[in-house]
């Protein structure tokens, strides 16, 4: 059992980032209640110094084995001997620092392949709390997900502010009970562009994000709204719903985070500013909450009013595509994922225009609908099937593509 005595040892995953910034920022409001005994990034080694100096973590983990080498350089010029992380690197060693710490919590807000890998260790050493801040790992491999923490009675807290909305507004409330799931989205920065115009879209557009300052790739889902997409299907794997009672609703404010509305025609919301501590700290906490300095306090007076409108499927095809993707099963969840990430990629290195984002995860579907996926191993190959093909895709040319009819037994 979880104390409040003893503080809860915390591993983070991906500590580099946004999600991980702002993890570190509630661990540092509360120095008692936690303990950071594991960090992993990717390369940003700079950053990864400092907070190593700061929290002094017994292990730490990057990318590659290079990366690890130069850590330690860097370290080694900066920190006393006895006072040095063990140091890992890879899958591996990212795995290896949380089988080694024993965390209590772990914040998952690693992109790509070994967040996911890294998760599903976690739940299979029967961490007591997962926080779930990467989505793609539930867009991809949710089931495998859900089934390792159901087997270890690890409790699964989302850290998407939507999902977590959700998750308080279900507590203490029956499944079964629940009628409609309303995931709110602000709809971006294109939400009152004309669609005409969207063809012009510049990347430094699609960049400012009106509510949320957030990484790249996700600021650019979000000026696509594939966000809400793959969150659409992230609350379905979450909260095991049918999609017919999962909603998408535009909400430009973003105060109302989502709601649940019941059988009995209630709605519970969950409100406040647009900050991911608040998120964070219920999955370092849960089941409590934790007093946060969050610089900013929700004044509804001051808003005034707000609005909520029904999303515009021609702006935003990208939506569509989603739930079309989670009707074609789990193979069309890891294809939309991979399509979109590459897509997104290549649209951020000025490769393809804001327009052919959808078109690139729209041939993909069409092109893979018919993958199978029986294993983590299947998972993992499609997906990296999709990015090799969305890497030589051209719009109109039809290069990358290929005969879905000759994809019908595809075996990975
Ligand atoms: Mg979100």
């Amino acid at each position: 059992m979880l104390t409040s005595i003893t503080p809860r040892k915390v591993a983070l995953l991906g500590s580099t980032g946004s999600i991980g910034s702002n993890t570190l920022n509630v661990l540092r409001q509360h120095p008692d209640l936690f303990e950071l005994v594991s960090i992993s990034c990717g390369s940003s080694l700079d950053a990864f110094v400092k907070q190593i100096e700061e929290f002094n973590p017994k292990t730490v983990s990057v990318s590659t084995e290079s990366l690890a080498v130069q850590l330690e350089q860097k370290l080694k010029s900066r920190i006393s001997f006895s006072n040095l992380p063990k140091i890992y690197f890879g899958i591996e060693g990212h795995t290896e620092c949380i089988s080694e710490t024993k965390p209590d919590v772990v914040i998952s807000a690693m992109m790509g392949t070994h967040g996911l890998l890294a998760t599903l260790k976690a739940a299979e050493l029967g961490v007591q709390i997962i926080g779930i801040a990467n989505k793609e790992i539930l867009v991809m491999a949710g089931p495998f997900v859900t089934k390792a923490v159901d087997e270890k009675k690890t409790k699964l807290i989302p850290v998407d502010s939507e999902h977590s909305a959700i998750f308080q507004a279900l507590m203490g409330n029956d499944l079964s009970e629940v009628k409609t799931i309303w995931l709110t989205g602000s709809g971006g920065p294109f939400r009152t562009r004309e669609l005409s115009s969207f063809s012009k879209i510049t990347k430094a557009e699609a960049l400012k994000h009106p509510n949320w300052a957030m990484g790249a790739k996700i600021t650019i889902d979000s000026a696509t709204m594939m966000n809400k997409g793959l969150e659409f299907i992230e609350a379905i794997r979450l909260f095991d719903l049918p999609s017919e009672k999962v909603k998408i609703i535009v909400h430009p404010e973003s105060i109302v985070h989502s709601m649940v509305e019941y059988c009995d025609g209630s709605f519970m919301a969950q409100l406040g500013i647009s900050d991911m501590r608040i998120p964070i700290s219920l999955a370092l906490h849960y089941p409590k909450r934790l007093p946060l300095q969050l610089g900013k306090e929700l004044n509804l007076v001051e808003i005034g009013a707000l609005h909520f409108e029904n999303p515009d499927f021609k702006k935003f095809p990208c939506l569509a595509l989603a739930i079309q993707a989670e009707k074609i099963g789990a193979q069309g969840s890891i294809v939309l994922n991979a399509a979109n990430e590459m897509a997104v990629d290549r649209f951020l290195k000025d490769s393809i225009d804001f327009m052919d984002i959808p078109l690139l995860v729209e041939e993909a579907l069409s092109d893979f609908q018919s993958s199978r996926v029986e294993n983590l191993g299947d998972v993992m190959a499609l997906d990296e099937e999709v990015k090799a093909w969305a890497t030589v895709w051209k719009r109109d040319l039809g290069l990358g593509r290929r005969n879905a009819s000759s994809r019908a037994t595809i075996s990975l």
